[in-house]
């Protein structure tokens, strides 16, 4: 299946084009030409599926033309073997816990799935054709990070030939559990100390991918949400949270709430929607950055410089996959609004929400899952069943959880473990000269 750009100035890529150049040349975002509905058969049967069945006939509309289907089945199983439980905190509001992967986090998933599928298309383009003399070999990943993103990238891509991992971040400005999650692997994963903020890092990524000198002497890509292979496997998450409710008979009148940053995930739940997934409406939470909040209101999209916010990973002041929603109901802002709506949410109220789920259910909330549940209990109308995305593990936070619930989180063993490596870094100034020296003698 093709991909067209959502700018439309760009030429149309294959599925290996578009994940190869994560985006299109016009700077637009990649979206398919049409996505398939799923059979009324395996919306009947879901329930009696496992996840990685899910995925599987998911993941098949999606790129069953461009993937061999046994390599596909592979990816998909690799990729989800772990649990992805769903927790009842009170009636009719279910958390989806979506940090069961490698490092915790959501991203887990997209990360490695896209890890997977570029090692297929590189595997099979090996033999076809030689590099070029002076090239270096294979395919770049730049990456930069704030924290979370650095983590599911880099262990996803951990030891799969063929690709090699940079992860830009901020020095001191990640914590320590973060830092040693991306700066202890070693082997294909470098991690670049930027003396700098957040910002600086993503300004050199960008300059980077417009750097002819540097695409010249590396291929680079990009593993962030606009990549199509990143953000579309977080599909399955929705069609799984929908069979474990129809297994208890709660299926009905389904609201999906999705805390989100650069939208990719809740963008990924509406392409579930368009697979026919049933889903009566959608909640987009957000923290103080209320760039697509006040879009519902307004029906204008007014980017913005982020603000800092205990929910990090979502201070977003310009959420990239904006464009594909956008394109997705063709800017049709009341078709929009009649299926999603937003919230918005201080610091304060995102610790209130924390303290009082923990103190009423004895559920611990993270940041970021606070807002999705905070949403929720304001706007679900009677007779609706929903979940929200816990889109993180506690413990990543835990400094800000439990000094505002008032309780101690365990550090799960597979976190601690990262803690126990050896931190490698290279030291870089926030100067891209400086940056594209390091990366042209590599
Ligand atoms: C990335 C992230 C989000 C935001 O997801 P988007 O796909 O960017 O909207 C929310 N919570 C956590 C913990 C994250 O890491």
């Amino acid at each position: 299946m093709n991909y067209y750009s959502t700018n439309h100035k760009a030429a149309d890529a294959t599925l290996e084009q578009a994940v190869v150049n994560g985006l299109a040349e016009d700077r637009g975002l990649y979206m398919p030409y049409e996505i398939k509905k799923l059979p009324q058969a395996f919306f009947d049967n879901i329930d009696k599926m496992s996840f990685q069945e899910i995925a599987y006939n998911v993941a098949s509309a999606f790129f069953g033309e461009d993937v061999d289907l046994d390599a596909l089945q592979d990816i998909v199983y690799d990729t989800l073997a772990f649990d992805c439980p769903i927790n009842k905190v009170e009636e009719d509001i279910y958390s989806l816990e979506l940090f069961h992967g490698p490092t915790l986090a959501f991203k887990d998933v997209g990360a490695r799935f896209m890890a997977r599928l570029l090692q297929y298309f590189i595997k099979k383009q090996s033999g076809l054709n030689t590099p070029p003399v002076g090239e270096k070999e294979g395919v770049n990943v730049l990456v930069a990070t704030s924290g979370d993103t650095g983590s599911a990238v880099a262990n996803g891509f951990l030891g799969v030939d063929g690709i090699h991992v940079y992860v830009l971040y901020p020095k001191g400005k990640v914590s320590k559990i973060q830092e040693s999650q991306f700066t202890t692997l070693g082997q294909n994963i470098t991690a670049v100390e930027i003396d700098g903020v957040f910002d600086d890092c993503q300004a050199l990524v960008k300059s980077a991918f417009m750097d002819k000198d540097l695409n010249e002497h590396m291929k680079l890509t990009s593993a962030n949400s606009i990549n199509v292979a990143r953000f579309l496997p977080q599909a399955f998450y929705y069609f799984y949270a929908y069979a474990q409710l129809k297994k208890i008979g709660k299926e009905k009148d389904f609201v999906i709430c999705v805390p989100s940053g650069n939208f990719g995930n809740i963008c990924a739940a509406l392409f579930g929607h368009q697979m026919g997934l049933p889903v009566k409406r959608f909640i987009a939470a957000n923290n103080a950055n209320d760039i697509f909040y006040n879009y519902l209101q307004t029906g204008k999209y007014e980017p913005k410089a982020s603000v800092q916010t205990i929910a990090n990973a979502m201070d977003v002041g310009d959420p990239s996959n904006f464009a594909r929603i956008y394109e997705l109901y063709k800017g049709d802002h009341s078709q929009i609004t009649s299926l999603i709506s937003g919230a918005t949410y201080t610091n304060e109220q995102i610790a209130e929400t924390m303290k009082q789920c923990f103190a009423e259910t004895g559920y611990t909330l993270d940041p970021h899952g606070a807002c999705g549940y905070r949403a929720l209990k304001e706007q679900l109308q009677p007779g609706e069943h929903a979940v929200f995305a816990e889109t993180a593990h506690p413990a990543k936070f835990k400094e800000t959880v439990e000094s505002i619930i008032g309780a101690e989180v365990a550090i799960p063993e597979r976190l601690a473990e990262f803690m126990k490596g050896t931190k490698q870094s290279i030291e870089c100034s926030k100067n891209f000269a400086d940056f594209k020296a390091f990366l042209m003698a590599e």
